[in-house]
């Protein structure tokens, strides 16, 4: 396959920034393509833009994405090291969950062919919309946090999304910890009988 390239990264940027696909695009300031180098070898997906998001056209620069940077930097990655972004690139109305057509409609425009332009060695789903659409149903944040998976070619290593750990110091610990794996996984230094294997 050709190698990795920003310019087409760039080109669905330009493709979201006027999208009109799904009834999100509405209430929307600006759009949310997502942040990150083409050859990340880990990419983040969140759920969709808050109202930070939807102010500055960037994923997780509130309150939860302070989170996020200091979870990643507890493991020796800069933002710029990944490659980050959200399940729908406009923000739903009063941050409620995106419905499953504007969730479907934007992956299959968007998502999709940005995994498939990236490739990454593994994804890291927040929060349990984000699992369910990286995993399936059957799955959820409370059942899978801090495993690693393997779906194909790709591993998988889902967390909480840090908005829930936000106002729990519990959660933010176990948070703390989860990341690790992450940092294992990327050195290679996980155990093969760790990883569960799911359909594709
Ligand atoms: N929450 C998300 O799921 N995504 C963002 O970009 C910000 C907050
Ligand atoms: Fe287009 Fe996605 Fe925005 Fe809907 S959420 S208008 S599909 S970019």
């Amino acid at each position: 396959m050709a190698a990795a390239s920003g310019n087409d990264l760039e080109k669905i940027a330009e493709q979201v920034r006027t999208c009109t696909k799904c009834p999100l695009h509405e209430g929307r300031k600006l759009t949310v393509p997502g942040d990150g180098p083409a050859y990340a070898e880990i990419m983040i997906v969140g759920e969709g833009p808050g109202v930070q998001e939807d102010l500055s056209g960037h994923p997780f620069v509130g309150s939860a994405g302070k989170l996020l940077t200091r979870l990643l930097g507890s493991i020796g990655l800069e933002r710029s090291d990944v490659f980050i972004t959200n399940i729908v690139k406009c923000r739903p109305p009063n941050n409620r969950p995106p419905r499953s057509g504007e969730a479907e409609e934007c992956t299959r425009s968007y998502l999709e062919p940005q995994i498939r332009i990236i490739d990454p060695k593994i994804i890291v789903p927040l929060g349990t919309p984000a699992i369910n659409w990286v995993m399936g149903e059957e799955y959820s944040a409370t059942t899978v946090h801090g495993k690693v998976f393997r779906k194909g070619e790709r591993l998988i290593v889902p967390l909480y999304h840090p908005a829930a750990a936000l106002y729990d110091a519990k959660l933010e610990a176990t948070m703390m910890e989860d990341v690790k794996v992450l940092r294992r996984v990327l050195d290679g230094g996980y155990s093969e009988t760790s990883v569960t294997t799911i359909a594709q």
